[in-house]
């Protein structure tokens, strides 16, 4: 399985890194070696002195796809749920001015949390979506799917026209603003409304 990643999907984000608004996503991939397993810690690498979190709403392929038009693209997903991407982001601002790619930054081992599934039935409107994410006990990011520049459909159909989409796949929507750095000892817990998605320890 992989995980295709969004860059740039929140405008309040994109201008916080100072970035451009792009024409369209951003992609990069995540293998799968890049997931953090269940009730492990997280260790910060040593090759950054500056590991941010990045909350984002989270997708799971459940069908094969190539070439997905946006209005079938509900077709192809019924969970939803929440992860970190975790950045080091000194590495990668290294790598951005080379014009290198990320994925030593953005793909190392532990650097993708998936926490729990629920079924997108849950959800009145998957364009309004509210999350947040704490350390220890103060509220560090929040975001809500309606401020992403292209929504979960768009995404799929975008992508789509690149990879084909397989079962189990997972899709990483985008980071809204707040992304900041970890230290060890923290504890970051992420939620959707006010349910708890994952809790893990930064080591
Ligand atoms: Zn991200």
């Amino acid at each position: 399985m992989k995980l295709i990643c969004i860059g740039r999907n929140y405008s309040n984000h994109i201008a916080e890194l100072q970035n451009e608004t792009p024409d369209a996503p951003i992609v990069f991939l995540k293998p799968d070696t890049s997931i953090l397993l269940k009730k492990q810690p997280f260790f910060i690498p040593d090759f950054s002195d500056n590991v941010q979190y990045e909350l984002e709403i989270l997708v799971k392929i459940n069908r094969v796809g190539k070439y997905i038009a946006p209005e079938f693209a509900h077709k192809y997903y019924d969970h939803i749920g929440l992860g970190i991407d975790f950045t080091a982001r000194d590495l990668q601002e290294d790598l951005k001015e080379k014009g290198l790619p990320w994925e030593k930054a953005k793909s190392f081992d532990g650097s993708a949390v998936i926490g729990k599934w629920v079924s997108k039935s849950k959800f009145k409107d998957l364009n309004n979506i509210a999350f947040h994410l704490k350390k220890n006990d103060a509220i560090v990011q929040t975001g809500n799917t309606k401020q992403m520049l292209w929504n979960i459909d768009a995404i799929i159909a975008h992508v789509s026209q690149f990879f084909t989409l397989k079962i189990g796949d997972v899709i990483f929507t985008g980071t809204p603003l707040g992304v900041g750095a970890v230290a060890t000892g923290d504890i970051l817990t992420g939620f959707i409304e006010n349910d708890e998605f994952f809790s893990i320890k930064v080591k």
